[in-house]
């Protein structure tokens, strides 16, 4: 039996400390990258974030989680308006397609969304919903439960069907792991038959950029093919690119995984919002303690 909070906040945490690390280099190329840093291991600031600040990604991913613990037979409101509460305290950082569809928004997030991927000529898979869908796999035991709100999640702000399938493939994993499966035959298992299936044998051709496609690719192929939490994120921070997204994105499987205690202190000790990822995986973990319960009577 998995000690289900050690796992919870590992993914959490984890996430986060991808999220972190990845924002130094985000944007760069792996040769800006080396000239600034050689390889970057440590939490650094850049221009705009500071050591141990987590990027949107993180606060999107608190929203999809406090959403759901506000209602957890109806989170896509409550993530909603969660999702305008971050938006109204002026973030440093909003994905592009997420911005237009803050500026289409009009009460009805799935129609915004479709809205922006007309004005954007049909281009809507952006990574910004695989950032955020993790906690859907974490608050719920059921599988069909756990597909319906990532792909929901997913269509407020993407209407792109690639973006929505990303997620659930993602989650699928996840659930797999948080009902004790190990890392890589719950990968390969999830990948199976996909256009992601052959990420184990070689690295995705294109960068890790913000198309979901490739950041889902190469965070994949660095769980697949490098061995601990800071092997994955380190390799995914200094590929550049969507840098704090894809290590983000690695470094929420590889805690979910792994636990909290695999997690390197020194990145734990300088995340600047730990009351807020204790408070959400909290929350999330007794979500399952109360809903096991009512299913166990
Ligand atoms: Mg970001």
């Amino acid at each position: 039996m998995l000690n289900l909070y050690h796992h919870i906040k590992g993914a959490i945490y984890g996430f986060a400390i991808g999220d972190a690390l990845g924002a130094a280099t985000e944007f760069l190329t792996p040769e800006n990258i080396r000239g600034r840093y050689g390889y970057l291991t440590e939490m650094s600031s850049s221009g705009v974030w500071q050591k141990g600040e987590t990027t949107d990604d993180t606060a999107m991913a608190l929203a999809v989680a406090r959403g759901i613990l506000d209602d957890p037979q109806n989170p896509i409101p409550h993530i909603g308006e969660h999702f305008l509460e971050w938006h109204q305290s002026k973030p440093k950082s909003v994905g592009l397609t997420i911005e237009a569809v803050f500026h289409t928004y009009q009460g009805d997030w799935f129609a915004a969304a479709q809205q922006v991927h007309q004005n954007q000529n049909g281009q809507s898979a952006g990574n910004g919903s695989l950032m955020r869908c993790l906690p859907v796999a974490l608050a719920y035991d059921d599988l069909q439960t756990i597909e319906k709100i990532t792909w929901s999640q997913s269509k407020m702000t993407h209407y792109d069907d690639q973006a929505a399938e990303a997620c659930v493939i993602y989650n699928r994993i996840a659930h797999r792991v948080l009902h004790g499966e190990a890392l890589h035959p719950a990968i390969l298992a999830v990948i199976a038959g996909t256009r992601y299936a052959s990420v184990q044998q070689h690295p995705p051709e294109r960068s890790p950029d913000g198309y979901v496609v490739n950041t889902l690719s190469w965070a994949l192929h660095w769980l697949l093919t490098l061995d601990s939490f800071s092997a994955v994120i380190q390799a995914a921070a200094n590929a550049g690119y969507d840098a704090d997204t894809v290590a983000a994105v690695a470094g929420g499987l590889c805690g979910l995984h792994g636990g909290f205690t695999v997690l390197p202190e020194d990145y734990v000790d300088s995340l600047l919002n730990k009351r807020a990822l204790d408070e959400v995986s909290d929350g999330l973990w007794r979500l399952r303690l109360s809903t096991q319960m009512v299913t166990d009577v």
